[in-house]
């Protein structure tokens, strides 16, 4: 009888598998497709400063528009454009089609722009960035490089190589989602980051928990004693704000400050003249 159940389990956990195996195949093939015709577009979130709310800069998002499915999220497909290869090609259009656009702005703000790990593997990546602003005409100083912890692991020689290379162009570097991998305090030892992205996770039980408090307190205070300054991820709520100026955090990004989407320049101007 348990043999029974036994059998009958694996079974349907194949079933799952194949399921799944299938729907990522699917999704490998439309990503492959929008690579060749178009799919893709960019999403821009603000960031701000947190004691005077100015404008520092925009974090660019990847936006795709599945044939059939409508919006698919970045944490759904970047993960199988990785597992496909796909992502280094799409990376390489986000990187372009940033800089393209970020050259245009009337306002020289900064943008970062999200890299993965495959692509710190497998494309040169240094070349690339300086090609890039070479034929966009950007200044290095405007581009900032997100990585997270995770991307870094695989060959960590390798990837800090090519980020001291990139940081030596003038382009800054952040490691994203910082708390939530395994090697965080390693990572901030061996790599002299430009700034500390705070994980949003963090952000979600900052008025209420006093754990969660006290982990933002010591994360903002080694950004102080490291002179590396923290920008807190996933801010929501004024409370969560008033937390942030009052432990002296630096920057800030979250729905309350501005969600992600085209940049409204009328209104970014109007603010500007009028503060
Ligand atoms: P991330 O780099 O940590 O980006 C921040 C994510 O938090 C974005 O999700 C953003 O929309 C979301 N967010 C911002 N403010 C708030 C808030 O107040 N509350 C909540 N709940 N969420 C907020 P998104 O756009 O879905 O992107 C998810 C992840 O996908 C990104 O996390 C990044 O890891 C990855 N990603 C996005 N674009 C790219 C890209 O061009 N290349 C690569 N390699 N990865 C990307
Ligand atoms: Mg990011
Ligand atoms: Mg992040
Ligand atoms: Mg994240």
């Amino acid at each position: 009888r348990a043999k029974a159940e036994y059998d009958r389990a694996i079974c349907y956990y194949e079933q799952d598998m194949d399921e799944h195996a299938r729907h990522r195949r699917d999704m490998a093939r439309d990503l492959w497709t929008a690579v060749e015709r178009g799919g893709f577009y960019l999403a821009y979130q603000v960031q701000r400063s947190v004691s005077t709310g100015k404008v520092t800069g925009y974090e660019v998002l990847l936006r795709w528009k599945r044939p059939g499915h409508g919006d698919v999220s970045p944490a759904d497909f970047i993960p199988v454009a990785e597992e496909c290869g796909a992502i280094n090609a799409i990376g390489l259009w986000v990187l372009r089609t940033a800089c393209e656009d970020a050259a245009s702005w009337p306002e020289p703000y900064k943008i970062a722009v999200n890299v993965s790990g495959i692509q710190l593997a497998q494309v040169d990546l240094i070349d690339t960035v300086r090609n890039t602003l070479l034929v966009t005409g950007l200044t290095p100083g405007r581009l900032e490089l997100e990585v997270t912890e995770t991307a870094i692991i695989g060959d960590k020689q390798r990837a800090l190589h090519i980020l001291r290379q990139i940081k030596a162009m003038g382009v800054s570097i952040a490691i994203d989602d910082f708390g939530t991998g395994y090697s965080s305090l390693d990572t901030l030892r061996s790599f002299p980051f430009d700034k500390i992205k705070l994980d949003r996770s963090f952000m979600s039980e900052v008025e209420s928990d006093e754990q969660s408090k006290a982990i933002v307190r010591a994360i903002l205070a080694l950004g102080h004693s490291l002179s590396v300054p923290v920008l807190a991820e996933g801010v929501e709520t004024h409370e969560q704000l008033d937390v942030l100026r009052k432990e002296g955090c630096t920057e800030a990004q979250g729905f309350l400050l501005g969600r992600p989407g085209a940049i409204n320049w009328e209104d970014l101007l109007e603010a500007s003249s009028s503060a």
